[in-house]
């Protein structure tokens, strides 16, 4: 079992219903309570990756179950930090990762979904989606001049069309949810002048400096749209079946613990465990350890 200290602490972060949902709200550098030195949270880190390590072998060996975890956040928030701690201990051959850009020419050929619906994870398989469908009702809604280029026919652009796709989404998650993929988005609340403090170490540390792009500084200037937007697409998304996780991200040790936790605790939901074998089946492996020369 996961440490009960960290199953307790997702509840201050997880949303499941959008009512009264504010992101304003949310602390950034929040800890819950836990005030652990960096070897601690090291180590609590590392149970909750051995954890999710033996229940992904059982969500794999029954074959049934997917795993959505949908990675949303402003840059140098972490995603990749987190994705590369959490996972750390996962088998390469049970997860799957797609990063998702700027659309190519070929998804803008399809609805919005279908490049995400693609990539979605097999049945015994955990998909971890840096940035995600989401984009759709963020970096477009912040940039509308994007929506121009998505090649859709005039009369489906409304003036509702925000609105229109969260509910699309929203329907869409719940589908996943009834088809038994597990959803879990995860959005790490980073503060402005935190996002300046790692951007200043991008351009300062020469190891860093291939992370930084000018590009995230031009966004920045948006920030208050985005932080608008997500407030809207949380609010719009949240749901038992397809929970909000809002992970303070200014410490990252922290978001890593949050996140681990998180996926802990919603594959310990599920009551994994390993195919039982049937009599029929025992008894033919008997037979084969007897052919075994
Ligand atoms: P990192 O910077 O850590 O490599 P990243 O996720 O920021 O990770 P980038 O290549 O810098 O990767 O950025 C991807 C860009 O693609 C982001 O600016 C994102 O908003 C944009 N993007 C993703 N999906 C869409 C979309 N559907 N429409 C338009 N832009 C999108
Ligand atoms: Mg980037």
């Amino acid at each position: 079992m996961i440490e009960k200290r960290m199953v307790k602490l997702l509840d201050r972060y997880r949303v499941t219903s959008g009512k009264g949902f504010r992101l304003g709200n949310c602390d950034p550098c929040d800890t819950a309570g836990l005030d652990v030195e960096k070897n601690h949270a090291a180590e609590l880190l590392q149970k909750g990756v051995d954890r999710l390590s033996e229940l992904q072998d059982m969500l794999y060996a029954q074959d049934r179950w997917s795993v959505l975890c949908i990675f949303q956040a402003m840059d140098a928030a972490g995603k990749d930090g987190a994705i590369k701690h959490v996972f750390s201990g996962v088998n390469p051959q049970g997860c799957q990762v797609h990063s998702f850009k700027a659309p190519t020419p070929l998804d803008l050929d399809h609805d919005f979904l279908w490049r995400h619906s693609v990539a979605l994870p097999e049945r015994g398989r955990i998909g971890i989606h840096n940035r995600s469908w989401y984009e759709e009702v963020l970096v477009v809604r912040v940039h509308p001049h994007i929506l121009g280029g998505e090649k859709l026919p005039p009369p489906v652009i409304g003036k509702n069309i925000w609105d229109e796709r969260l509910e699309d989404i929203a329907a869409y998650e719940r589908y996943l949810a009834r088809q038994g993929t597990v959803v879990l988005k995860f959005f790490l609340n980073v503060s402005k002048a935190e996002q300046k403090r790692r951007f200043l170490a991008r351009i300062e540390e020469p190891e860093k400096n291939w992370k930084f792009s000018a590009g995230d500084v031009a966004e920045r200037a948006h920030w208050d749209a985005y932080m608008k937007a997500y407030d809207a697409a949380i609010r719009a998304t949240a749901a038992p079946h397809a929970p909000w996780f809002v992970v303070p991200a200014d410490q990252k040790w922290f978001t890593r613990l949050a996140v681990v936790a998180a996926i802990v605790e919603a594959l310990e939901a599920l009551d994994l465990h390993y195919p039982k074998v049937t009599k029929e089946e025992k008894a033919a492996l008997e037979v084969a350890r007897k052919a075994l020369v």
